[in-house]
């Protein structure tokens, strides 16, 4: 069974305070059933990507917590060091205390010109030193209009894992399926439409990597989730968690969608 992973992605939102302040509302019922023992049984984990400057006072709010937490950054270079003013390093990363990073966001791709080759350089990097990519896919509206979603999705995905050994990608990475539509729109894609994506993703990474990558590998559902979609979508046979983004930001709404993943999980 894979491991369910509830993920939270700040983007650049809150300060250093601002996070402290969220995880002395939201660890305390981690400390109660059920949210306890679902945490034990290890069936889910629950992850963080603040910004850079709250990446310590998240590790440090978290070092009591129970385990089954974890934390990620939203971007990082692919170098290892050297003269690349305002970024930082796969191992910088990793110091803060993080276990994962996020690769190819749509926000980085269209915003800031992340491209498919700059993906596979940092999802390289990341594995070099250990953590895990959360590698980002998904169509724009009008790729997915015109039919293209499937051939776009691939094109992303066999992109970024160009050399990377099939054996990193079962327990050493994350893929997140993300309709650009659907992020930060209100616009869920519907259950059966994601459903469908995760599995033609999981099938290319089969065809192309192998039956024990394509099992193991966690592919998550991203764009609009909120408590009331969560059940549904984890419930698609395909759908190993949620990254969340505006949801992620209150601890009671947040709280609430990791209450719905312990719900299906029927722990
Ligand atoms: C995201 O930023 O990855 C995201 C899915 O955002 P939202 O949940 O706000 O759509």
């Amino acid at each position: 069974m894979r491991r369910l992973l509830i993920a939270g992605n700040w983007k650049m939102h809150m300060t250093a305070g601002e996070t402290e302040h969220f995880f002395k509302d939201f660890l305390p019922p981690f400390s109660e059933e059920p949210l306890k023992g679902a945490l034990a049984k290890g069936h889910i984990e629950v992850a963080f990507f603040p910004a850079f400057t709250s990446l310590y006072v998240a590790s440090f709010a978290m070092e009591g917590a129970p385990k089954g937490f974890s934390l990620g950054a939203q971007n990082v270079h692919w170098e290892a060091k050297g003269a690349f003013t305002g970024e930082i390093s796969p191992s910088m990363v990793a110091e803060s205390g993080c276990r994962y990073c996020l690769v190819g966001h749509s926000e980085r791709r269209h915003l800031f010109g992340e491209t498919d080759e700059m993906t596979q350089r940092k999802i390289g990097a990341l594995h070099d030193v250990s953590l895990k990519p959360v590698f980002c896919v998904g169509e724009t509206l009008e790729e997915r209009e015109k039919g293209k979603t499937f051939p776009v999705v691939e094109r992303q995905l066999l992109a970024g894992f160009d050399g990377v050994p099939s054996e990193k990608l079962s327990l050493e990475t994350v893929v997140a399926y993300e309709p650009v539509w659907a992020i930060g729109t209100g616009k869920t894609a519907s259950e059966s439409d994601a459903q469908e994506a995760c599995h033609y993703l999981r099938a290319v990474v089969a065809r192309h990597f192998g039956k024990d990558a394509a099992d193991g590998i966690r592919i998550l559902y991203g764009g609009s989730v909120k408590p009331g979609n969560t059940a549904k979508l984890l419930a698609m046979d395909d759908i190993d968690g949620v990254l969340v983004g505006g949801a992620s930001l209150k601890s009671d709404s947040f709280l609430d969608i990791v209450k719905a993943a312990v719900t299906t999980l029927g722990a």
